[in-house]
């Protein structure tokens, strides 16, 4: 279906790697999950939901599958070869063609993955806790193709420029490393209440470089600032969730 308007990172990978993110636009809900929700949990109703499945389903390769999570802002990685129900993770890796890795999200950051070969895909559910129990760490390291070979892109997430944290956040994001100079620039006090504005973007960067990715691209779009295109969770509390997509596509060398 042309109608679905789409973000697609331009990035270094094969073009068997197919990679998207919706937006808000071209669904079928009322607000405030107005109009393309794509998740079952935020109290949207089941017939726009579906509906709204059936459209995302319709811009996708006809053979794919797609696996969804059950997010919970932890730290479990799902290594699958075939879609099934939901499953209790924040991390998707396939090495399969046919596959989606599929996560959910308004304001979290969506980080995904693809090796230069193609060969191989995975996605992040990088939220501040994830990122604090060391997901995008873990993920990579999941990975069979080493971190040199691996791309990332960054998908849209509320920006520092919306997302103000306090000291136990900053001091979670931080602990266990031993030089975290890099990670705590990150931060920017606001001079009161011990506030930070926290940059979500900045370190998914810091920690996919000092994994040493091959690149490290996307980042520069904030969920809050655009209503138009975006949910946000911290802007509007009820609303719906944008799909972050990745895999490797059937028959494409
Ligand atoms: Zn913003």
């Amino acid at each position: 279906m042309q109608g679905l308007s789409r973000i697609v990172p331009q990035w270094d990978v094969p073009a068997n790697v197919g990679a998207m993110v919706t937006t808000r636009l071209g669904g079928h809900s009322q607000a405030p999950y107005a109009s393309l929700n794509l998740a079952a949990h935020v109290g949207d109703s089941m017939d726009s939901l579906l509906q709204n499945l059936a459209v995302l389903e319709e811009s996708l390769p006809g053979s794919l599958s797609l696996q969804w999570l059950r997010q919970e802002h932890g730290s479990g990685i799902a290594l699958i070869d075939s879609a099934r129900d939901p499953i209790s993770a924040d991390a998707l890796l396939t090495q399969t063609p046919g596959v989606a890795c599929c996560v959910l999200t308004a304001d979290c950051l969506p980080v995904l993955l693809a090796s230069a070969r193609g060969d191989e895909v995975a996605i992040v559910h990088a939220g501040w806790r994830g990122m604090a129990a060391g997901l995008i760490e873990k993920t990579v390291h999941s990975m069979s193709n080493p971190p040199e070979q691996l791309h990332a892109w960054l998908g849209p997430a509320i920006g520092r420029c919306h997302f103000e944290v306090g000291e136990e956040v900053r001091r979670q994001l931080l602990a266990g490393e031993e030089n975290p100079a890099d990670l705590a620039a990150c931060f920017i006090a606001k001079g009161y209440n011990n506030k930070y504005m926290a940059d979500l973007y900045g370190l998914a960067r810091c920690k996919l470089h000092r994994l040493r990715l091959s690149t490290v691209t996307g980042g520069d779009l904030c969920t809050y600032c655009d209503s138009e295109r975006f949910f946000s969770y911290r802007r509007d509390g009820t609303t719906g969730r944008m799909a972050s997509l990745i895999y490797i596509e059937e028959g494409i060398q």
